[in-house]
């Protein structure tokens, strides 16, 4: 008799344990996918990790293993290390990093709701099971696996369904479709018997009293070109609705009408528009130097910290050291993150390594993902990913590279739910795993990165020159609070000199980015009479006040309320604005500049990945001259014609209650600059802030980083932080604060017993709760050098005494190591 060890996407245990039928048993191995039961009628697809003769010691109850969904295992080595590491490292189970790394088509379970297609048209024949799933669904729209296998009667439902997921006939849950581009599109086209012109007139004539439908056809000509033969395209029924605004029941009227007729395109999902790839560029003196150097490194060292300011080439050195790898017939991974996966990097990479290039970003929908992943699985041969941070979980077969570029960006952490993992840390676990090498690219390192390429830990290349010898550009400060005293600065967010430069600049026929880090209209708004505040329902924060959509909304949680038109303490109808937001900075340059095309970039206008990217090209392409925006406008854009760029507010940046507010908001306004200059004339960056003798914003002004790494270490050290110490935060969150209270400081207390004076609080943060939990948080310094298990050990001990308590089963704890 043989038991397996098996994951399954629960927070509870890291494995269980399930035996084998005997007809399976040679089958059954690590990484193998098995469908099995767990409480009352449930199923899930575990991950079995290891096999073994011995019988368990609960061995009364041990169920059997369900089914074995593969005949190979979908996971390659070392991806189950990999998981591993990530669960110790991060005080997680293995189910959570389980449930990360997976696509959920791959890791179906009785609850995963399954929804039908409706643009499904099938290729080939169905199976007849296949068939008798779809049938199922009757008038239903979406259905639970295990409603599906009720109604079906079918045994074994889950490897169907897979294989519908595959085919694309549905998809899992409404919240994975979003973004989802299915297999086959539906294109419209105008029926024959209406293509020429004389009839088109005749289709008006008949239109005329139905304007939404007049207006449909009208875009549908203007975007197919349909009365131009040479410049004909095809459009499809999803880019005629949003470009013509039109709704759904206006195009079926013409449908009826028999004037269009829609017709289904095959489009593959991992589509990239390949022609024959290209030469690489060759590099420039500089950067053939820190190609060189990099090299080097890797003789010695795994990893690297490539320095090179903004501007500097460093995607270009990323692309010939991706070149070589694939030479070896080796895989590469280049992390970006988030925000940073635009179409002009998407395209670059294509252009260079066409079909070698696989594009993985967080909108994929889930089928996408699967598709991803079977293809690496494949996958013999060298290609590169181009991916966000989940994509360290993808199967890879051999990496020789993993670039990190923005390494200093906060987003490779995740925050929630766990893993908590930080993808920078992890892609250098998995870069050694794979006997690979890995690449920290950044105009602005992290202090930890810093720190370590400083210890000798990584090695370190520079770029101190911009691609082409373009100069950095020139800060210059503004004291907004001298200006505001002498009354040259009233009611206005802009300072004489901004405005004046922002003049010229669009006189001279350049563009101008605004930077404030700020979303909305107002972060805060206040009843002038009695003082009032709106706050949310949920979280202890203020509310933002959204003048466009004229309403005020929480940016923790989404609660929203429409904008009270009295005071509900006194009645009082006057309200004050305070702060000031992206919204506020675009409606005052409407009226500073009124013939002038602005266009905002932000969380609220670039919602989906197709609005941003429409943002971006048309800045890129001039059609738009002022781009104002939060952080989103920092991130890695490259652009020839602007020429001055704007810091409304630096001091919000700077008195964050946080130790790593300076380096962040160093970080920040350098990058922001780096977006000023073109080709042939140094960009100027004007900086408003109150404090403009800050020795931060001195270093900003000097792009002098190492001093600024230099006296944030030395903060660092004193006070105990990173990079000298190692943090662990304990949350710990309840609807009952007395008892989370009370509980809290019995936790901490035990801990001290053990580490003393290492652990600090329970603290109450900031924003004491949020979606109606109460929060606490216990801190841990430990010294960088301290053995880590031993201290895992102690906190699993001390939360198992404190579950001890029937009373701890109101609190939520989580683990947060190395928060950022
Ligand atoms: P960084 O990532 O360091 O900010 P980029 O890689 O975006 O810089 O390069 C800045 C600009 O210089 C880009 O427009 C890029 O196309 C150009 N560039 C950099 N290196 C080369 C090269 N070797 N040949 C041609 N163009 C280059
Ligand atoms: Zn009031
Ligand atoms: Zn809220």
């Amino acid at each position: 008799m043989k038991y397996a060890e098996v994951i399954l996407p629960l927070p509870l245990e890291n494995t269980y344990t399930y035996r084998i039928p005997s007809d399976i048993e040679t089958e059954v191995v690590r990484g193998s996918r098995v469908i099995v039961h767990f409480g009352k009628k449930r199923f899930y697809t575990g991950i079995v990790i290891n096999v073994s003769e011995r019988e368990p010691e609960v061995g009364c109850d041990i169920k059997e293993i369900y089914s074995l969904l593969d005949a190979t295992p979908i996971l390659r080595r070392p991806q189950l290390r990999f998981w591993e590491w990530i669960s110790t490292y991060y005080l997680c189970k293995l189910g959570e990093v389980y449930k990360a790394a997976i696509p959920s088509g791959l890791k179906l379970e009785s609850e995963t709701v399954v929804s039908l297609n409706p643009d499904f048209v099938a290729e080939t024949q169905l199976k007849p099971a296949e068939a008798s799933v779809l049938d199922a669904f009757g008038n239903d729209k979406e259905l639970t696996i295990s409603v599906l296998e009720k109604r079906t009667g079918l045994r074994n439902v889950v490897p169907v369904i897979s294989s519908l997921v595959e085919k694309g006939a549905v998809d899992l849950s409404e919240e994975l479709r979003k973004g989802f581009s299915p297999k086959t599109e539906v294109y419209i086209r105008l029926a024959e018997s209406w293509e020429s012109e004389e009839e088109l007139q005749e289709a008006f004539a008949a239109l005329k009293h139905a304007k939404n439908q007049e207006r449909l056809l009208l875009a549908y000509l203007d975007l197919s070109h349909a009365l131009t033969p040479e410049r004909r395209t095809e459009v499809s029924r999803k880019e005629l609705l949003e470009r013509s605004g039109c709704k759904i029941t206006s195009l079926s009227g013409l449908l009826r009408r028999g004037i269009l007729e829609s017709y289904a395109k095959e489009v593959s999902r991992l589509q990239i528009h390949v022609c024959k790839p290209q030469e690489l560029s060759p590099l420039s003196d500089a950067q053939e130097k820190a190609y060189r150097q990099i090299l080097d490194v890797y003789k010695q060292k795994d990893i690297c910290l490539l320095y090179g300011v903004t501007s500097s080439g460093k995607t270009e050195i990323y692309i010939h050291l991706i070149r070589d790898i694939l030479e070896q017939g080796r895989q590469v991974l280049y992390l970006l993150p988030e925000i940073a996966i635009t179409t002009q990097i998407t395209e670059r990479l294509a252009r260079l390594f066409g079909d070698k290039l696989l594009v993985y970003h967080s909108r994929f929908s889930d089928n996408e993902r699967v598709e991803i992943w079977n293809r690496l699985l494949k996958e013999n041969g060298p290609c590169v990913v181009l991916g966000v941070r989940s994509s360290i979980f993808l199967p890879f077969r051999d990496l020789g590279l993993i670039i990190v570029d923005e390494e200093h960006e906060i987003n490779y952490k995740q925050q929630e739910p766990a893993p908590r993992y930080n993808a920078r840390n992890a892609a250098l676990v998995l870069a050694n795993m794979h006997g690979g090498k890995a690449l920290l690219g950044s105009a602005t390192p992290s202090i930890d990165s810093y720190f370590n390429a400083l210890t000798g830990k990584y090695g370190l290349v520079e770029l101190t020159v911009r691609y082409n010898e373009g100069l950095l550009p020139e800060i210059q400060t503004v004291n907004v609070s001298e200006l505001r005293r002498k009354k040259q600065m009233k009611d206005t967010l802009f300072s004489p000199l901004l405005v004046e430069q922002m003049r010229k600049a669009l006189a001279a026929g350049e563009q101008i980015i605004l930077f404030q880090n700020r979303r909305g209209f107002a972060p805060m708004m206040e009843c002038r009479a009695c003082g009032w505040v709106p706050r949310c329902a949920h979280c202890d924060v203020s509310l933002t006040y959204h003048k466009h959509l004229h309403h005020l909304t929480c940016h923790y949680c989404g609660y929203t309320i429409r904008l009270p038109e009295v005071c509900p303490s006194c009645h009082g109808t006057d309200f004050r604005m305070m702060g000031f937001g992206t919204e506020k900075v675009e409606e005052e340059i409407a009226k500073l500049f009124p013939n002038t095309r602005v266009e905002r970039l932000d969380f609220d206008s670039a919602k989906t990945r197709k609005a941003y990217e429409r943002i971006l090209h048309d800045f890129e392409r001039g059609r738009t001259q002022i781009l104002i925006g939060t952080q989103m406008v920092s991130k890695g854009l490259d652009f020839g014609n602007v020429s001055v760029v704007g810091i409304l507010n630096a001091d919000s940046l700077m008195n964050i209650p946080d130790f790593r507010a300076h380096e962040r908001a160093y970080q920040l306004m350098v990058q922001v600059s780096g977006r000023a200059g073109r080709r042939d004339k140094r960009g100027l960056v004007i900086l408003q802030t109150s404090q403009p003798e800050h020795p931060l914003i001195q270093m900003v002004q000097r792009f002098s980083y190492k001093e600024m790494v230099d006296w944030q270490l030395s903060e660092r050290s004193m006070f105990h932080y990173p990079p000298y110490y190692r943090l662990i935060v304990l949350v710990l969150r309840s609807r009952n604060e007395q008892l989370l209270q009370n509980l809290s400081r019995d936790h901490a207390e035990r801990l001290r017993k053990q580490l003393g004076e290492r652990v600090l609080g329970p603290v109450t943060p900031p924003i004491t709760y949020m979606q109606t939990l109460f929060i606490r948080k216990i801190i841990l310094k430990l010294e960088i050098t301290a053995a880590i298990a031993p201290i895992r050990s102690l906190l699993e001990q001390v939360e198992q005494e404190m579950k001890l308590n029937p009373a701890f089963r109101q609190i939520i704890l989580h683990y947060d190591v190395d928060p950022l």
